[in-house]
């Protein structure tokens, strides 16, 4: 279908979708589908929580936006919420991933520019958004190419290869920039090894080791945040995706004792951290703990990887799966785009990622039940060939 009114960036496919509840999508014609793909992973709590549904309404009605120059007690309250749950540290809100990524990006070079460094290693097969900053940073060729030039100062090093990552570091070097888990590049999880050898070079050479977990945090991968699976700590950490349930907003979390560096005029956000999203994103913490998500995406985790495996077992087609928490991939030795419009026409969604992957990252309530129906239309669509 050709866009009439829209730029066309988009591929878009299905019906058109009018509502939503949990892992539920409904279409105008009334069609119901199950989502496990909510949100392209913004939808950690599925579709129009209740209690999300409530929070948005009553802070829309009491006050949506401030400008920054004014005080905030929602963004004091949020920014509480994001330390509390990961390491000292101070916050700044960007209303999305990539923007979040220019802050690290930004901070790096403050950061770097006593000792002349400003080079930021990242990673092949990487994703950190489409502004330039963090397109210049992603570690695909295809979003970089066609907008060449690139903003300078990117290297790029093998994601999970320490040796070449030494390598790659010169006396320029001010940060190293990584997703624990990578989304966009296949669902590739860093072992454990890595990141410990990384923090520890870090550390001693001064390097800034900066965590994209825009699609891993939030309790993605049954940890509030996906370094916790490590033992270690970033000094810089990008939340956007899953931190409001679906409003826009992104944070730049930067340890506590060097925060301070960036000053009044050096970053801002006429839209970023307002009362409305800080709404919804403290009610994200709330819902979290009180229903028990993280403990509960650990079960659902180990439950959907368990039946996709059983799966593996019968079908050749399926090379590995693997994943943490609700963050799973499953790599086929085919092209994953005909199974994904395949599972669409049996009214399910999961999504496809680079080339053979199929991703699937179901909001954090998922039940049992949805998790079969799932892989059962899974199961038709790869057993039946109806690709
Ligand atoms: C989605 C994503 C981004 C970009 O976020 P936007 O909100 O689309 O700008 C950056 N990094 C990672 C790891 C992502 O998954």
């Amino acid at each position: 279908m050709k866009e009439k009114y829209l730029i066309p960036v988009y591929k878009r496919v299905g019906p058109v979708f009018v509502r939503g509840k949990g892992s539920w999508l409904w279409d105008e014609k009334g069609e119901k589908y199950l989502d496990l793909f909510p949100g392209w992973g913004v939808g950690i709590l599925g579709h129009c929580h209740p209690d999300i549904a409530r929070a948005i309404s009553a802070q829309a009605a009491r006050l949506i936006h401030l400008p920054n120059n004014l005080r905030n007690s929602l963004q004091d309250r949020l920014g509480r919420e994001i330390v509390d749950s990961s390491f000292p540290a101070k916050v700044f809100f960007s209303n999305s991933g990539t923007e979040a990524i220019e802050g690290a990006i930004k901070f790096s070079r403050l950061y770097g520019s006593k000792s002349g460094r400003y080079e930021i290693i990242t990673m092949k097969n990487s994703f950190h958004g489409r502004t330039m900053g963090g397109l210049s940073a992603t570690g695909q060729k295809k979003y970089k190419n066609p907008f060449k030039p690139i903003v300078p100062g990117f290297k790029e090093a093998a994601f999970g290869d320490f040796a070449d990552l030494k390598k790659k570091v010169t006396r320029k070097t001010v940060a190293v920039l990584l997703e624990p888990i990578q989304g966009e590049g296949g669902v590739n999880v860093a072992e454990k090894e890595y990141l410990r050898d990384l923090r520890k070079f870090c550390t001693a050479h001064d390097i800034l080791l900066m965590a994209d977990e825009v699609q891993t945090g939030m309790g993605r991968t049954a940890k509030m945040f996906c370094y916790q699976h490590y033992g270690i700590k970033p000094d810089v950490m990008l939340l956007a995706k899953g931190l409001g349930a679906g409003v826009p907003i992104g944070a730049l979390v930067v340890k506590k004792s060097i925060a301070d560096l960036l000053q009044p005029g050096h970053h801002a956000s006429t839209f970023g951290g307002s009362p409305l999203v800080c709404a919804a994103a403290i009610e994200v913490f709330k819902i979290i703990k009180k229903e028990r998500l993280l403990a509960r995406a650990e079960k659902m985790g180990v439950y959907l990887i368990n039946s996709l495996k059983k799966l593996q077992r019968r079908f050749p087609v399926i090379k590995e799966i693997r994943g943490k928490g609700l963050m799973v991939g499953v790599e086929l030795h085919e092209p994953a785009e005909p199974f994904f419009r395949a599972a669409l026409a049996r009214k399910l969604i999961v999504n496809a990622t680079h080339v053979n992957v199929l991703r699937i990252m179901p909001a954090l309530t998922v039940s049992p039940a949805e998790i079969d129906k799932g892989v059962k239309i899974l199961e038709g669509v790869i057993g039946n060939n109806d690709k």
